[in-house]
């Protein structure tokens, strides 16, 4: 099969497609084209929206840029795919942001030992830490972007959709930033930012983005788990990961064998227990429910 890459032609190298776009002019431009309500735009209504007098250099910009960036028709301009990507990772502020947050206090206890939780932010990732016994119960990205425009509560809530949404998408193989092919492997080796023995490791062939976590965290979009806590009178959807104990700690996920891989992960809902059996690859292969 051949790969995109592989292809001669519509392949432009990242250095010179990142010059490309390395001037404010630039920028402005495909940041008007992606404003605007209608596309194509025409020359004139394209040059009222940058802040530029001179329509010479501005024409020079936007020669520059078509192709690439900009599908220059009959009819006018308009953002091609690739604009539209270096417009929206300008606004995640993944290239621009350096912004502090004070940590956010969140919903639940820890917990290992019922302290309090704080959403705590750095190198564009939030950690969820235990003031009391600093514990660690994950850390994982949060473009800056998903700051702005939100109180503290409405960011502790993204991030934990967000959180779900990744590792959900991580553990049915496709890399939740490039869309790669993500590999899944299950390990007891070496440390991360977990304060977990066993934990799934995800990483990208692509673009080599990691992420780890609990066994237990792919198991939130599993429709037999969240159908049990829905016989509890609990929505699943609607809960933090971070408030559910098979999702951070341990003690819940037991390895039953290695070879293959066979995990255990025990959800405890009031008297009752799901006891789900996951392969190597995060795939459930069995759910047993019991009364404890
Ligand atoms: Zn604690
Ligand atoms: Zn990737």
């Amino acid at each position: 099969m051949a790969r995109a890459d592989d292809q001669s032609g519509g392949v432009v190298d990242p250095a010179e497609a990142f010059g490309v776009v390395a001037s404010e002019t630039r920028l402005d431009i495909l940041e008007a084209l992606w404003r605007v309500d209608e596309t194509p735009v025409s020359f004139s209504a394209l040059f009222d929206e940058v802040p530029l007098s001179d329509s010479g250099q501005f024409n020079y910009h936007l020669q520059q840029l078509t192709g690439q960036f900009v599908a220059d028709g009959s009819d006018g301009y308009r953002l091609r795919r690739a604009g539209a990507q270096v417009i929206r990772a300008l606004r995640a502020g993944t290239f621009t942001h350096r912004p502090d947050v004070d940590p956010i206090p969140v919903a639940g206890a820890c917990t290992r030992c019922g302290g309090e939780l704080a959403a705590v932010y750095a190198d564009e990732q939030f950690a969820i830490d235990c003031r009391d016994c600093g514990t660690a119960h994950g850390e994982y990205p949060f473009p800056p972007g998903g700051l702005v425009d939100r109180d503290p509560e409405e960011i502790a809530q993204a991030f934990a959709e967000r959180v779900r949404h990744l590792h959900c998408l991580a553990a049915d193989g496709v890399c939740p930033e490039c869309a790669g092919r993500m590999a899944t492997e299950i390990t007891r080796e070496g440390d991360c930012c977990l304060d977990v023995a066993v934990r799934a490791e995800f990483t990208c062939q692509r673009c080599r983005h990691r992420l780890c976590s609990p066994v237990g965290l792919s198991l939130l979009d599993d429709s037999t788990v969240a159908a049990f806590y829905d016989d509890h009178g609990v929505d699943l959807a609607a809960r933090p990961y971070w408030t559910l104990p098979w999702c951070v700690d341990d003690e819940y996920t037991t390895v039953a064998s290695t070879d293959p891989w066979r995990v255990r992960v025990r959800v405890p809902v009031a008297d009752e227990e799901l006891r789900v059996t996951l392969d190597g690859d995060l795939q459930v292969v069995d759910h047993e429910r019991r009364g404890c």
